[in-house]
């Protein structure tokens, strides 16, 4: 490796030295941009592959950046939990979901899922999974005596979501699991909308926790991602699967969603004041019928929103409804400035949504009133400006609906 090794310039140009791994450790996270790894002799290769050794090979099965997000993440799920728990990375919050699914189900088997479900989820169920045999049944996930008679013996696995799109229902996360335990199926929830720093499910009765990292983890809008915490046995199934579909969380990716983790709880706890702050503005505006927000004493799930998170967090996601269906929610989202209308949340911009167009759309009228859905909600995911800035542009916005 000097002038005079005899090597010619295209071999130097790959073989260039690298550095020694340095004893001292770096604050920010090594990122390991590669798709393989080398190794000492063939022998030590057959090793690893046949598992005698730990380390790593090929950055599919497993990448050490990706695997440190992982594991950073099932550290702040596992605050308050007494078994050891590990998390395993994803590329997309649907890679996760499909991939923990596809873990824990085979041909015939059921799912109960809530009818409250995300819309990529409910689509991996009734039109992906559904052609491999698998059955979903949705019930109303804030009614545990549903869930429990719609136990059958083929069950693989109960569904939950932490915080319901767009009415905001909170899982019973306690009575949930008492049912899924009794039945030896596991429950699994998927913790988005609230993130670590609201709620902790696996601490409540869970079993497996799945997030899309792209929303409050990353939490800037820029990167995406998912993650799946549990037991170890659990995460060793869906560590196959996913080494099996690909689902793999880049390098790069790995350390934008790490990087934001230490500021997760800062962010997080100025989202859910200013959420609040928003909820109780719109709860007094003639203008709006109804704002489901669970940190609302009027919300339904209040006082179980107050057992079940950490104190004065009710998750950042705020919705409200307005006259006039569509077209009212239409115009009072164009009306907006400061607010942007995209869809995502979790990130630092306030983000408007409304639902009957958008996340919601499939749904017919006389199926959203079905689900207690009005066509004149639209979601508000808080970010990080001023809260009063927000609430004085959505106080602006809503003179584009006539007053009730
Ligand atoms: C966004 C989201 C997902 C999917 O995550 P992606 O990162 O977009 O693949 C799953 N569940 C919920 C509740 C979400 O909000």
């Amino acid at each position: 490796m000097t002038a005079g090794d005899g090597r010619g310039p295209h071999t130097r140009a790959v073989h260039t030295p690298r550095p020694v791994p340095p004893e001292q450790q770096p604050l920010g996270l090594p990122v390991y941009r590669t798709a393989a790894f080398a190794f000492r002799d063939s022998g030590e290769f057959a090793d690893l592959l046949a598992g005698r050794i730990p380390g790593y090979s090929y950055s599919r099965e497993g990448n050490p950046t990706a695997e440190a997000f992982a594991a950073a993440v099932a550290y702040l799920e596992a605050f308050g939990v007494e078994d050891d728990v590990v998390g395993e990375p994803f590329s997309s919050g649907m890679a996760a979901t499909s991939t923990v699914l596809m873990a824990l189900c085979r041909a015939g088997a059921h799912v109960i899922a809530p009818r409250q479900l995300y819309g990529g989820t409910y689509g991996v169920l009734t039109t992906l999974l559904d052609r491999f045999g698998v059955r979903a049944d949705f019930v109303d996930g804030r009614d545990v005596e549903a869930v429990r008679a719609a136990l059958r013996p083929e069950t693989a696995l109960i569904w939950a979501e932490t915080l319901a799109n767009p009415t905001m229902a909170v899982a019973d996360f306690p009575s949930l699991a008492a049912v899924a335990r009794a039945a030896g199926v596991p429950l699994v929830v998927d913790s988005t909308f609230a993130s670590p720093a609201v709620c902790r499910p696996l601490a409540l009765g869970a079993d497996a926790v799945v997030h899309s990292a792209t929303k409050y983890i990353g939490g800037h809008s820029d990167v995406m991602g998912g993650v799946v915490i549990g037991s170890r046995e659990l995460i060793a199934a869906v560590h196959r699967t996913r080494a099996q579909l690909g689902g793999s969380l880049a390098p790069d990716d790995a350390f934008l969603l790490h990087r934001g983790l230490a500021t997760l709880p800062l962010r997080v706890a100025r989202q859910c004041a200013s959420a609040l702050a928003l909820a109780e503005a719109l709860s007094a505006e003639a203008r709006v019928r109804t704002v489901l927000y669970p940190g609302l004493p009027a919300h339904p799930d209040h006082a179980l929103a107050a057992k079940l998170f950490d104190p004065d967090r009710y998750g950042a996601v705020v919705s409200f409804v307005v006259a006039g269906g569509r077209a009212g929610a239409a115009a009072v989202c164009d009306a907006a400035r400061l607010a942007m209308i995209a869809s995502s949340l979790g990130g630092a911009h306030t983000l408007l949504s409304p639902v009957a167009t958008t996340t919601h759309r499939q749904l017919d009228d006389a199926t959203l009133e079905r689900a207690g859905i009005d066509a004149g909600t639209i979601r508000i995911s808080v970010g990080l400006e001023d809260p009063e800035d927000l609430i004085a542009d959505l106080r602006q916005a809503l003179a584009a609906v006539p007053a009730e």
